[in-house]
């Protein structure tokens, strides 16, 4: 049930690859091969040496899994789920586990290698990885979901450890299902360990602070944006694409530490806007009732496509990948745009918002408030003493402001657009690691 592979071997063989796993490329972007080409741009402006380059362009490992879950209607089903350890060069590979049904190996890849990026760039000792399966969560109930979790564990759970690699939640994954998964380890080893899952519930050895961690610590990006700008953000017309974790809290955390006015929000089924602005709470209030933000009353329907072109000086997509592409970046007026989700803006979009004066803060720094604060979990685990929330959050914007101004002064220096000022940064990190010690 379980194998290891090459990265991607099957696959490319099944399709006439050439076996060294080279993403395929279907009618949509693949971004796997994304993020391949935007190390491959940053790869020329540092004149990395080709074994290195070559070296970083693929995930040190992969494991395909293959999960039986027994339904609540007495069937079983077959799901099909990946962990990729993308390098682990600077220390443990880290990231989340996505529950998704367009979840693919690439996607995992990708997702894998922009983790190696974000945990380098805000200075933190780990590597990158990420895991996924294949799956509807919203089509399964809490019962099926607890199974497919600790079905997931059973298989994946022996590359996993503590100073091997450590998963977290992401897109429809939550506490509860990174506890059912701590808990599934801890039978496997015999006692419990914590710090080998991060994103865990507080009575679990969570850490204070990391709910809204991803949202903080892009707020505290987009205040330091907007210093360089001299833009005012009280009141800042603003758009949320993507009402999830992320995408919340965003809402919330730029009203309470910003003044920031969110006047568009968007889901998976439809977007809200309100030129006076959305308020937090009734919003939530009304997406809990009904599963979605569209329909809110006093609002103007929007799409997802729409939401993004609006005039608003700060857009913050918080969804999924491909968003911004080459198709729409023209029509973007945003001054500030905080990618909160990982992967949503397209190379060649980039190459348009940085002609057009877009300041774009790169997912992989913007949103990296989640990992560091998965970090700090870890090391509240390690010696079984918690922090005050007010201390985790000084410490978070610490990191947050530094890996900021670090990925503005690249930028600067290297004159590139803000993407491949994070990208020199982070290479930079992993190259130095993986040449001490002696593999290139
Ligand atoms: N899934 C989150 C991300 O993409 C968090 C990863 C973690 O905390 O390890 O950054």
């Amino acid at each position: 049930m379980t194998t290891m592979v090459k990265p991607g071997a099957a696959e490319a063989r099944a399709k006439g690859g050439d076996g060294r796993g080279m993403p395929l490329s279907g009618s949509k972007p693949n971004p796997f091969q994304i993020a391949q080409q935007q190390l491959d741009e940053a790869a020329a402006v540092l004149k990395l040496d080709p074994a290195t380059h070559d070296l970083l362009r693929w995930p040190l490992r992969e494991l395909h899994v293959t999960l039986p879950v027994k339904m609540d209607d007495g069937t079983t089903k077959i799901y099909h789920g990946f962990r990729v350890q993308y390098n682990d060069a600077r220390g443990p590979t880290k990231g989340g586990i996505r529950f998704h049904p367009d979840e693919t190996i690439d996607t995992v890849r990708a997702l894998a290698a922009w983790m190696t990026w974000k945990t380098a760039v805000v200075n933190i000792p780990l590597g990158g990885g990420k895991g996924g399966v294949i799956c509807n969560p919203k089509e399964m109930s809490p019962g099926e979901l607890e199974r497919l979790s600790r079905a997931y564990i059973r298989q994946v759970g022996r590359i996993l450890g503590l100073e091997k690699d450590v998963p977290a939640p992401d897109v429809y994954t939550t506490p509860q299902i990174m506890a059912w998964m701590a808990d599934e380890f801890a039978f496997m080893q015999g006692y419990n360990e914590f710090g080998v899952i991060t994103g865990k519930p507080i009575a679990l050895g969570g850490s204070a602070g990391r709910g809204d961690a991803t949202a903080r610590g892009g707020m505290y990006c987009v205040r330091e944006a907007a210093k360089i700008l001299d833009l005012d953000l009280k009141g800042a017309p603003t758009a949320i694409q993507g009402y999830g974790n992320a995408g919340t809290f965003a809402h919330k955390l730029g009203r309470d530490l910003l003044g920031l006015r969110v006047v568009a929000a968007s889901d998976s089924r439809g977007g809200v806007y309100q030129a006076d602005g959305l308020d937090y709470e009734q919003l939530m209030a009304h997406k809990e009732r009904t599963g979605s933000v569209v329909g809110f009353p006093g609002t103007k329907a929007v799409s997802n496509e729409e939401i993004l072109e609006l005039d608003v000086p700060v857009l913050i997509p918080s969804a999924l990948e491909n968003v911004i592409t080459e198709a729409n970046a023209g029509k973007i007026k945003a001054r500030v745009v905080a990618e909160l989700a990982n992967g949503p803006t397209t190379p060649e979009a980039d190459q348009i918002l940085h002609k057009n004066g877009v300041y774009v803060i790169p997912d992989f720094l913007c949103n990296a408030g989640g990992v560091t604060v998965s970090y700090f979990e870890m090391v509240q685990n390690a010696y079984g003493y918690y922090w005050e929330e007010e201390m985790v959050h000084e410490r978070l914007d610490k990191k947050m402001t530094a890996a900021f101004h670090a990925v503005h002064q690249a930028a600067q220096t290297y004159k590139v657009h803000n993407r491949l000022g994070a990208y020199v940064v982070a290479i930079q990190r992993v190259a130095e690691a993986v040449k001490l010690r002696g593999w290139v």
